[in-house]
């Protein structure tokens, strides 16, 4: 971690040098220019020239100042977290926090020299105790001691000018903190740099002791120096889990601002934390906040290639943010591309391209209606060149009739079904918008009257945030915290967030960048249907492939059989226009086959074509040892049967209560584990 971090700073020192040397050359140059521009013209225009030299050479030097107040900035961050890893090294190594477990294995294991090692640290380690040291270690009768023997200790600070409870905070020592506290330790109180112990205890993440501080009276809002609040710090250091916490119990304001202007969305994209990113975007977090170089969240992301972050945000802000420019001018792809960072500049250039092109009615549909043509065509060739034939051509007998006449229905009807899957709902989640929108007309029932309402046709796991602004938020607000206060995101599992629909999504439920719109046990999308395949229209869809297999496979043995009769009486036909139909017929039959037989296949073991292509992503679908494993396979038979028989929302219900859940129990287990 110190190494790591002692790496991006130099990294980020880098960047800005450049940017800045790239600035002043630019700039000096466009001042030559003018210089020599203006001795032609006149003297007065010279002195005009030489005024916006100054001022800009002025404007030039603070910046520059700037940037390196915010070197120093992480310079210290990075200091203090190194002293801190040997603070907290230390102190895993000494004795005193050792658990009984690991006491046990390491006496099991080299038994003298451990104990000899531990004898002569413990020696060592008595002459230099302190009120910090026994804070930061976690040893209440060494501190009890301290502040025994002078109380004023409790709030004291040490060379460095911490407190004993930053110390505490910082390594997480909640008993240690509370008789802290109850002694009388000023909670908010702040070192040097004005930073409190709650900004220490976001440094780790340390929840627990965060809780207590913040139960403690902490001010959640508390700046340092550089105006970081400690949701800037957890930001900084990509704790998920503390920002949730803060948001949901400790109302946050997700947009708070340090001294550059920078939100915690700021600093969770510069580092490349998506979860963070997520998290923030899902709780409203400004998306197109800008600091004072007018860099956007996605401008931090692309100066430091975090193509995962980018990506979340660019998905959020679409188009709009693509487009914004820094007070150099450059968009997110160009400072892409001037720090090598060639892929990510490329991805964001191209979502701006497919953005600004947008969706036409023709891009969406134009491939279902040449798929129509191809159906009710190939029908038309069966009929015209099989089944009528041209003049000479003997009349169909009564056995062949039929089985043309089941080609003409099974096809007819497939269409049905084709109609069906284009044009119906695949089974949309409701967006947040939606639901701000929903409990606005509702406004009257309670909030509880409102999630029950929704049930049924809102996702039973989790929904929506609040209220896009102004009286949507109030109705709502109370509403989306109760329905982003989901156990998913409480065991961590981000996945589930979806920042455009800005909803928790229900297992299985995958967000769809064709319709931009979240459904429920998504398989694909199908250019072909011009729709989704989803939970509600995915057994459309395999019907429509089985009837349109069956039509073309029983019309290609038909028109065989019409090229093989043998007549007299016929001799002369042409059979061009069968075996037309013949190479037409099978040259569609190979592909539908191929897509039949993997769908049902997949309807057979109850895995959509999204959970297997992201297996890797679905906690629901792995075993305790990492390996796949499919818990909602019930055999070929019952699948099948479930598939085509149950009701698709019952269906779905199911599949949902089951595989919530997953992760919870896995995080449960976990930390049951941890507790013991
Ligand atoms: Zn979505």
């Amino acid at each position: 971690m110190p190494a790591d971090e002692t790496l991006n700073t130099n990294k980020f020192k880098n960047e800005k040098r450049e940017k800045l040397s790239s600035l002043s050359s630019r700039s000096s140059s466009s001042s030559r220019a003018r210089a020599f521009v203006s001795s032609i013209v006149s003297s007065s225009a010279i002195e005009i020239a030489n005024e916006n030299i100054e001022k800009r050479s002025r404007e030039r030097e603070r910046e520059i100042e700037r940037e390196r107040e915010r070197e120093r900035d992480l310079l210290l961050y990075n200091c203090r977290e190194r002293k801190d890893q040997k603070m907290s090294t230390e102190a895993l190594a000494s004795n005193d926090s050792l658990s009984e477990e690991e006491k046990k294995n390491n006496n099991n294991n080299n038994n003298n020299n451990d104990r000899n090692n531990s004898i002569k640290g413990e020696e060592e380690e008595e002459k230099e105790w302190d009120i910090w040291r026994a804070a930061a270690y976690g040893n209440q009768e060494k501190l009890e001691l301290f502040v025994k023997s002078n109380a004023s200790l409790v709030d004291a600070k040490d060379a460095n000018g911490f407190r004993p409870l930053q110390w505490a905070a910082l390594n997480n020592r909640v008993a240690i903190a509370k008789y802290l506290l109850d002694l009388g330790a000023d909670v908010n109180a702040g070192d040097n740099e004005r930073q409190t112990a709650l900004h220490w205890a976001a440094v780790r993440g340390a929840l627990p002791v965060a809780e207590l501080l913040l139960q403690s009276k902490a001010k959640l809002h508390n700046q340092d120096i550089r105006g970081y609040t400690a949701a800037h710090v957890a930001a900084q250091y990509g704790h998920a889990s503390m920002l949730y916490h803060f948001l949901l119990r400790w109302n946050l304001d997700v947009n708070c601002m340090d001294e550059d202007r920078r939100c915690p969305l700021h600093w969770g994209a510069y580092k490349g934390y998506k979860d963070v990113v997520k998290l923030l975007l899902a709780f409203d977090a400004d998306v197109m906040r800008a600091d004072r170089e007018g860099c956007t969240a996605l401008h931090w992301a692309a100066i430091r290639g975090k193509a995962e972050a980018a990506h979340v945000l660019a998905l959020c802000g679409g188009e709009e943010l693509l487009k914004v420019r820094d007070t150099d001018g450059n968009t997110p792809a160009q400072l892409a591309m001037e720090k090598g960072h060639k892929s990510l500049s490329n991805m964001l250039t191209n979502q701006l391209v497919t953005l600004k092109e947008g969706q036409t009615w023709w891009s969406q549909k134009g491939m279902a209606i040449f798929c129509l043509a191809i159906v009710c065509g190939l029908t038309l060739m069966f009929v015209n060149f099989v089944v009528v034939g041209p003049v000479g051509t003997p009349r169909v007998d009564v056995a062949l009739a039929a089985w043309s006449w089941m080609v003409v229905i099974s096809s007819v009807t497939g269409l049905i079904f084709f109609w069906r899957v284009a044009n119906t709902d695949p089974g949309f989640v409701s967006t947040r918008a939606q639901l701000a929108a929903r409990s606005l007309k509702n406004a009257s029932s309670s909030v509880e009257n409102l999630v029950n309402d929704d049930i049924d046709d809102i996702e039973k796991g989790g929904r929506g945030g609040n209220g896009g602004g102004g009286e949507m938020t109030s109705i709502t607000s109370a509403a989306s915290l109760k329905w982003l206060d989901h156990p998913e995101l409480w065991a961590g599992n981000w996945e589930r967030l979806c920042v455009t629909c800005k909803i928790v999504k229900p297992a299985g439920t995958k967000h769809c960048q064709v319709a931009k719109r979240c459904v429920r046990r998504f398989d694909h999308y199908c250019p072909w249907m011009g729709n989704t395949v989803g939970a509600k229209n995915h057994r459309d869809f395999v019907i429509f492939l089985l009837l349109e297999t069956f039509a073309m496979i029983v019309s290609l043995l038909v028109a065989v059989v019409r090229v093989w009769e043998e007549n007299p009486s016929e001799k002369q036909r042409s059979k061009t226009g069968v075996l037309f139909f013949v190479a037409c017929d099978v040259s569609v039959l190979i592909p539908v086959l191929l897509l039949v037989s993997s769908q049902l296949a997949q309807v057979a073991r109850n895995i959509t074509t999204n959970e297997l292509m992201n297996l890797h992503r679905y906690a629901y679908l792995r075993a305790s040892d990492g390996t796949f494993k499919n818990p909602f396979d019930k055999g070929v038979f019952r699948n099948l049967v479930s598939f085509f028989c149950v009701d698709a929302n019952r269906r779905t219900r199911e599949f949902e209560e089951k595989a919530n859940g997953y992760n919870v129990a896995a995080s449960k287990a976990a930390s049951s584990v941890a507790a013991q």
